[in-house]
């Protein structure tokens, strides 16, 4: 190569995760930033109280096809996507601001609708819209910001040790399922499986108990498939993850079409459940206690102390999977 500056390399090239950790170096440290970035929130100082802070966007053709989702599902999904981060770090969303991107030919109904979604969703999770922004696009967006109260203990990504218990709510996979599904446009999937696609669950009742109760020492929502974010996790905690195949869960709608194969539970995105961490003398009272969550939570597997996350299978062997997950510039739009 000659000499003069090194060639620009693309986003695509660098990837999601190669950019982001590249801005999040130059960043300025502000007075009042309790937990900067790289957590599934902020946590702020405002005014002597602490508020966590997230902003997430939906893009049509990106996040969703328009035969797939209504206009109010879409606002649905862009506020509850949100709503996700904020329970992964046990808060209680209060506010947002919406910037809305729409073509010019968009129809007057339909962006109605899509914004009847979002205050519906913003309600439903004890929150309001309190202002936003509508500007011409070529493609549909939806970006929301939402302020939230913090809980009165952190929970981040960083506190997992070896020999904690990995836990995740819910069911995995339903969401991808439907995706894979209705691009191959073979038959309509099962209702159940659209649904988790269309209306991501937003644990908010679970995040904000697994952490006032102080029992988990680490915790994320599945946005981008488990293998990734648990990755998440192990990067930032500096550990590694035993998980047991056999052990994720899935729904019956789920085994139906993929009977053992747990690809799409493992890596394929957009589940919205909380993966959490937990030092084994908590694992009794998390069992007692279960019940306050609101939804099923399932071990899956341990931390440990190397650097890798390795998944094993039924006979103890350890399996290869082909994708950690999701990354929005190394990959084609889902
Ligand atoms: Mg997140």
């Amino acid at each position: 190569m000659g000499r003069g500056a090194p060639p620009t390399r693309s986003i695509a090239e660098l990837g999601e995760f190669g950019f982001l950790a590249r801005l999040l170096r130059r960043l300025p440290v502000a007075p009042g930033t309790v937990v900067g970035p790289g957590q599934d929130c902020a946590v702020v100082r405002c005014g002597g109280r602490d508020c966590l802070l997230t902003v997430d966007a939906l893009v049509e053709d990106v996040h969703f096809d328009a035969r797939w989702l209504s206009p109010r599902q879409v606002g649905r999904k862009s506020f509850l996507v949100n709503a996700s981060d904020v329970a992964a770090m046990g808060g209680q969303p209060r506010f947002c601001v919406v910037s809305l991107g729409v073509p010019a030919e968009y129809a007057a109904r339909q962006l109605s609708a899509l914004e009847d979604g979002i205050v519906a969703a913003a309600r439903d999770c004890g929150a309001a819209v309190v202002g936003g922004n509508l500007t011409r696009a070529r493609t549909l967006f939806i970006s929301i910001t939402l302020l939230a109260e913090a809980p009165r203990r952190r929970v981040t990504r960083q506190g997992a040790c070896p020999g904690d218990r990995i836990y995740v709510t819910g069911t995995l996979g339903d969401a991808a399922l439907a995706v894979h599904e209705l691009r191959r446009g073979r038959r309509r999937p099962a209702a159940q499986l659209v649904r988790r696609f269309a209306e991501p669950p937003a644990r908010l009742r679970a995040g904000r108990y697994l952490v006032e109760s102080g029992l988990v020492s680490a915790m994320i929502d599945v946005s981008d498939g488990l293998l990734q974010d648990l990755g998440h996790i192990c990067a930032q905690s500096r550990v590694g993850a035993r998980i047991d195949a056999e052990r994720i869960p899935v729904s019956a709608a789920y085994r139906r079409v993929c009977a053992t194969d747990r690809t799409l539970a493992l890596s394929g995105g957009e589940d919205y459940e909380l993966l959490c961490t937990l030092p084994e003398r908590s694992v009794r009272n998390l069992e007692r206690d279960i019940r306050q969550l609101g939804c099923p939570l399932t071990c899956i597997g341990e931390i440990t102390s190397g650097r890798r996350v390795r998944l094993m299978g039924p006979d103890g062997g350890e399996l290869r999977v082909g994708e950690a997950g999701y990354d929005h510039f190394r990959q084609p739009p889902r």
